[in-house]
């Protein structure tokens, strides 16, 4: 069966200004299981549009052998508003320049309306609870307006991507390894896609905070477990945000690796067919994201920092130095910035002059740490 490919329009809040979405199916329609996945919701981060790219040639070719086994949909990319944002030559794609904040926040949560839609149609049947779940978060998707375009791109996005069993999230970091956020209940599910992609961290949550895009449908499943104790719901939708490395890393090679790493990872799940080969070593373990700390600037200033990527710290040690280019002695304008933790060094700051409070480095330990709280995970 040949890819489907469509284009969505998002409608105009100024005329002469409309966009729309492009849309690549493989497989029936109606094939389970239903992976989604899509590029760039934080229109600046490059790698994801690269790797959609190289997947696609990749899908055509099993497409073309009669090699798709579920219903695979890709969105190659997510955010047509974010990219047309472009100011004095420089993408600005993670908020929305018009007001409606981080593109990956605040998505809307249908919890509430869901219970009350399911309470009487749940059983003892799990299969038949996935099957009555899922039927009524495409009816309340269906039966939602939106009255933007950010509003009409979120819905819309959210429309196709609900019901999948799979739903990956491709972003990247300022400047990092690659790594992998999922919810609790999807580890070890997830440990074939994390080893396919090389992921030196899995950062697992059950409610990091902010409505983020891959944990606003995940969630309604062990949520309604919650809700519901005495009836099977199993967590139906295995949804993750994958850190494709740095802002920088956008290469072929790179891309056209991950794709393959993307590609097995479908194949091992049961989306396609034919044998990925053996499974590679996971060279990282999951990790509770209490775990990880988020090191902020407490000052602006310029950055020099002292630790690599990857590079392990041990609490107390300096990370960074912060450095005033304004201070008269210079002895003065140099303040360190040390670990709050053990463990290694995942991501730094790209851009060397930061603003106070500005993320600057995080460290993943092992042990939950005492000042990350569940629901106050992720910042902005
Ligand atoms: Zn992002």
């Amino acid at each position: 069966m040949k890819r489907q490919s469509d284009r969505i329009p998002l409608g105009a809040d100024r005329p002469g200004t409309e966009r729309f979405l492009r849309v690549h199916r493989y497989g029936a329609p109606d094939a389970r299981p239903k992976a989604y996945l899509q590029a760039s919701l934080h229109a600046d981060e490059t790698p994801g549009l690269l790797v959609q790219h190289h997947l696609m040639r990749l899908l055509d070719e099993a497409a073309a052998n009669g090699e798709i086994t579920g219903q695979i949909v890709l969105v190659p990319y997510a955010n047509p508003i974010g990219l047309d944002q472009i100011v004095n030559q420089s993408i600005s794609g993670r908020f929305e320049l018009a007001g409606g904040g981080n593109f990956n926040r605040n998505w809307p949560d249908i919890f509430a309306p869901l219970c009350a839609q399911v309470a009487d149609g749940l059983g003892d049947d799990a299969a038949a609870n996935v099957a009555t779940i899922r039927q009524a978060i495409n009816e309340l998707l269906a039966g939602r307006s939106a009255s933007s375009e950010l509003d009409r791109l979120r819905l819309t996005l959210a429309r196709l991507s609900a019901d999948a069993d799979l739903v990956l999230d491709l972003h990247c970091d300022d400047d990092a390894l690659m790594h992998l956020y999922l919810l609790a209940a999807h580890w070890p599910e997830g440990r074939d896609l994390a080893a396919e992609l090389g992921c030196r961290a899995v950062l697992l949550a059950d409610d990091s905070g902010g409505g983020s895009f891959d944990e606003c449908f995940a969630s309604l499943w062990t949520r309604l477990a919650a809700r519901f104790p005495g009836r099977p719901i199993p967590a139906a939708c295995m949804s993750g945000t994958v850190e494709l490395r740095g802002q920088e890393d956008v290469s072929d090679a790179l891309a056209d690796q991950d794709a393959g790493g993307l590609f097995r990872a479908l194949q091992r799940y049961g989306y396609i067919a034919g044998d990925p080969g053996p499974a590679p070593e996971l060279i990282c373990e999951a990790t509770r994201l209490e775990a990880c700390d988020i090191v902020k600037s407490p000052a602006a200033g310029v950055l020099s920092y002292t630790v690599e990527l990857g590079q392990t710290v041990r609490d107390g040690d300096i990370l960074a130095w912060l450095i005033d280019p304004a201070a008269d002695d210079p002895v003065d304008a140099r303040r360190a910035i040390p670990a709050r933790s053990s463990g290694f060094v995942l991501n730094r700051r790209a851009h060397k002059y930061v603003v106070a409070g500005l993320d600057i480095a995080k460290v993943v330990g092992t042990e939950p740490l005492a000042w990350r709280s569940e629901g106050q995970l992720m910042t902005d």
